[in-house]
């Protein structure tokens, strides 16, 4: 009789939890996994891919009016029909969400498609079921859930981007409260789907923590897209008038009416409720797991990846989390994840794509820095007449060379600086950038075309 009923019981069929999962069965180990919701999790489910499939349909609409500067008419006014489109994104998650489920089964992990709570450092209970399953190791990764903290009267009013996917009409007006990743994509997105949006944040610019060049940047391109910007605005109450409409007060200006209102507020460890305590892991203010490099909680069977050790919270950083955690406890090789260079996107239109440090964190963390940058007209707009500039950047260290951090916001940023990325990871200095031959005419091209140094 073996020990336990199983080596690894993973709480969360997410993106690190389904990672480690299989890749600890590969290694041999028998898996038990858990999903109260579907399998995928945030990423799949409602998150990352019905985003980017929004994100995609929102820029027809400026693909549309482009057309015409290069020859094309279109017989009639392009429309836009809301339901053809979320419906059409929720098949492609329920697809992929079966994907999730078959390679797990294909890898001979035993799925459990209901809560399961921690009862103590070996053990877990299935709350539906009933059952409890003894394990050698336990793996949280419960992920993360929208917040809205401090909560405000009329908070309910609010739906969050859970629930933005699945809109029964498109609305009219939408009031979008926050000025991160989610708050800025869905505004830029619904924007351009034709909704009248206005964005409320409580901090006098958007992204707090990105370069300050792209912040503003970005902020004047959504503006210039016809989203309404309130900024340094605290949201105070939101009420129901009696024609469903929200009506948000804040504490600054006149009250804002829409039709939806969409909190971006953050998100939190999902880490409530899970018998976290009975075992005695210890948490974080916000609730997270607290995990050593190896992802390894205070008590040494309990480990936990991704969104609810709030570390990195990305997707590729969770997978990365649960394959390295998998590899080191039930293979042959033990590695950590370097969480240093982490690229990543605000996928606005404009993108912003970045990788690195901001010329303020750079300075902030002893580094004299040379910062080389580029604004320019893209050359389809130049034809298109569409108003809109590329802008990049490039952030050196004076002492060594070295590239600290690359900004861009434009066309394609995210897929430019994931490529950039191997170049920054590498340790690429700017003289390496220098010899880089241009590839030539594309965006990217500056990146190895800069050459003065900004002046002061
Ligand atoms: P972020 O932490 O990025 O942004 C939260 C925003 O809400 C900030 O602007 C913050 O303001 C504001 N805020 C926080 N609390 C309050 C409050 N009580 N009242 C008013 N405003 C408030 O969170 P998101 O929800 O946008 O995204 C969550 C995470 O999901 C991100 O950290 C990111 O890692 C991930 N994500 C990644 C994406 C990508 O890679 N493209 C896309 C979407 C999400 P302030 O700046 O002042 O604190």
């Amino acid at each position: 009789m073996a020990e336990f009923d199983v080596d690894l019981f993973v709480i969360g069929a997410g993106s690190g939890g389904t990672r480690a999962a299989r890749i600890a069965a590969g290694h041999g180990a028998r898996v038990m996994i858990a999903e109260e919701d579907r399998i995928g999790g945030t990423c799949v489910v409602r998150g990352c891919v019905p985003k980017k499939l929004f994100v995609y349909a929102s820029r027809f609409a400026e693909d549309f009016e482009d057309a015409a500067g290069f020859g094309w008419t279109l017989d009639s006014r392009p429309t836009f029909d809301w339901p053809t489109l979320r419906d059409a994104v929720a098949n492609e998650v329920t697809r992929l969400s079966g994907l999730y489920r078959k390679g797990l089964e294909g890898a001979k992990v035993a799925v459990r498609e209901e809560r399961a709570v921690i009862e103590g450092p070996h053990s877990v209970r299935l709350v539906k079921s009933g059952e409890t399953v003894t394990a050698r190791h336990i793996l949280v990764a419960t992920g993360g859930w929208p917040s809205f903290d401090p909560p405000i009267p009329g908070g309910e009013l609010g739906i969050s981007s859970n629930e933005v996917f699945h809109l029964p009409t498109l609305p009219r007006r939408m009031l979008v409260v926050g000025g991160g990743y989610i708050a800025l994509e869905f505004a830029s997105l619904f924007a351009r789907l034709g909704v009248a949006v206005t964005l409320l944040h409580r901090g006098d610019n958007i992204l707090r923590g990105f370069d300050e060049d792209i912040r503003t940047r970005l902020r004047d391109a959504l503006a210039h897209a016809g989203v309404t910007l309130r900024l340094g605005c605290t949201i105070e109450r939101i009420e129901e008038l009696a024609d469903g409409t929200r009506r948000a007060h804040c504490a600054q200006g006149a009250p804002i009416e829409a039709d939806v209102v969409l909190v971006a507020t953050g998100r939190r460890p999902n880490t409530r409720g899970l018998g976290l305590d009975k075992a005695g892991v210890v948490r974080g203010p916000l609730g997270e797991i607290v995990v050593d490099a190896a992802s390894t909680s205070n008590v040494p069977s309990i480990h936990a990846v991704g969104d609810v050790t709030n570390r990195v919270n990305l997707t590729p950083v969770a997978i990365r989390e649960g394959h390295a955690f998998a590899d080191s406890t039930f293979g042959s090789r033990s590695w950590t994840v370097d969480h240093a260079t982490v690229a990543s996107a605000v996928f606005t239109t404009p993108e912003v794509g970045t990788v690195g440090l901001s010329e303020g964190q750079a300075v902030d963390a002893g580094h004299e820095v040379k910062v080389f940058e580029s604004g320019f007209r893209p050359m389809k707009a130049t034809i298109s007449g569409r108003h809109e500039r590329t802008y990049m950047k490039l952030v050196v260290d004076a002492a060594n060379d070295r590239v600290l951090g690359v900004h861009i916001l434009g066309h394609d940023a995210g897929e430019i600086v994931q490529a950039v990325a191997i170049a920054i990871t590498m340790g690429a200095t700017k003289a390496d950038f220098d010899r880089t031959v241009a590839l030539h005419p594309s965006a990217a091209e500056e990146l190895v075309t800069m050459r003065s140094p900004r002046a002061g």
